[in-house]
């Protein structure tokens, strides 16, 4: 099994389609969702870049092959944009209006324009860099969204490459995104073409409690309310560690499960990859959404296994996770072993069958 970390250039690019149409009908479109932001791109683009904080983070994507073409997705909790640092006003303010139980004061929108003013130049600065001119264009601020929760400013540069792109402030969730599809100057078509895609499908935030998390084939859907803790991206393994105080998600991805599956059986491979021991607890056969058949394993932790637990969640404290639930499966389309666990307070159940059932392949 390879396994060469994939992150944050090498990337492996086996079809090189270059001269083809973007929109061939065979290959699935490539789906992106990280920290709530979600996304389709054309085929076969693959997330390059990432930031693990969910209130303050971007995103990139690469188009396959040796075009230059690029999706930049910034985004920032608007009472960051506008947050005046250090005032001993700011520090005291909140705590006297809790004792005098008065609400905060209405939000003052973002102030998207000065926002914008700060993208454009950072691409004028580079375009100054790489000698070439600067030209910038904005449109006028308007209302979008099923809702109308959003107020957005599209806009686009040429100099040195050119961009396309747009920014916004969501009332919904209160991010600032900016996003913008760049590529060099005569890519103008293509850069046009991505970003009505882009901007047809970008979200900013899930429209129910769960939250989509796409990235290299992998989708899967975890609570709103888990953090991202770590993440692993391989080439031949996949791996997402959510958490939420001290309850805990981890989510696998093999590939090549023909070869793994010669020297180990499914529950061997789960036994040696989770950190709880599997033999005194009760098993089971679940059918997933999917299809496929997975086999769980289900029990409460012995105290050392909470412990490891409560140690590798770094201590973050309460609820404590008391219950595991893990199962392994096949994807014998994919050629890809998956597994999920879910180690739970007294008070959470179905957590296990709830994410594994999201779990998406053979498309
Ligand atoms: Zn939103
Ligand atoms: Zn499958």
């Amino acid at each position: 099994m390879t396994d060469q970390p994939l992150l944050p250039q090498s990337l492996p690019r086996p079809h090189k389609k270059q001269g083809l149409p973007v929109e061939l009908p065979a290959l699935p479109m490539t789906v992106i969702g990280w920290q709530g932001i979600r996304c389709v791109l054309p085929p076969e683009w693959n997330l390059t870049s990432f930031s693990m904080e969910r209130e303050n983070g971007y995103i990139r994507a690469d188009a396959p092959g040796d075009t230059a073409l690029t999706v930049q997705i910034r985004w920032q909790d608007a009472s960051d944009t506008e947050r005046k640092i250090g005032t001993l006003y700011d520090v005291f303010a909140p705590k006297v209006r809790k004792l005098f139980n008065r609400p905060a004061p209405e939000q003052k929108p973002p102030d998207l324009r000065r926002l914008l003013d700060k993208v454009l130049k950072d691409a004028a600065k580079s375009a100054k860099k790489a000698g070439a001119g600067f030209e910038s264009s904005t449109r006028p601020e308007k209302l979008e969204g099923d809702d109308l929760e959003r107020t957005a400013i599209p806009f686009s540069w040429l100099g040195g490459g050119r961009g396309q792109g747009k920014i916004w402030h969501c009332t919904k969730c209160n991010r600032v995104v900016v996003a913008q599809v760049i590529g060099i100057a005569r890519d103008g078509g293509q850069v046009q073409s991505v970003a009505a895609g882009l901007f047809a499908t970008l979200r900013d935030h899930s429209a129910d409690t769960l939250d989509l998390w796409a990235l290299y084939d992998l989708q899967v859907k975890v609570p709103v309310t888990f953090r991202l803790h770590q993440q692993q991206v391989m080439s031949g393994h996949l791996r997402l560690v959510f958490l939420r105080g001290g309850e805990m998600i981890v989510i696998d991805r093999w590939g090549l499960a023909s070869m793994t599956l010669k020297k180990f059986k499914l529950e061997e491979w789960l036994a040696a990859n989770v950190t709880v021991k599997l033999k005194s607890m009760e098993q089971a056969k679940v059918i997933l959404q999917s299809g496929h058949e997975a086999k769980v394993f289900s029990g409460r932790l012995s105290l050392t296994d909470r412990l490891k637990v409560f140690r590798s969640a770094r201590g973050l404290a309460r609820p404590l996770a008391v219950r595991f639930e893990g199962g392994v499966w096949l994807c014998e389309n994919e050629n890809r072993i998956y597994t999920v666990q879910a180690l739970t307070s007294r008070k959470t159940t179905d957590l296990w069958k709830l994410v594994a059932d999201t779990v998406m392949c053979c498309q």
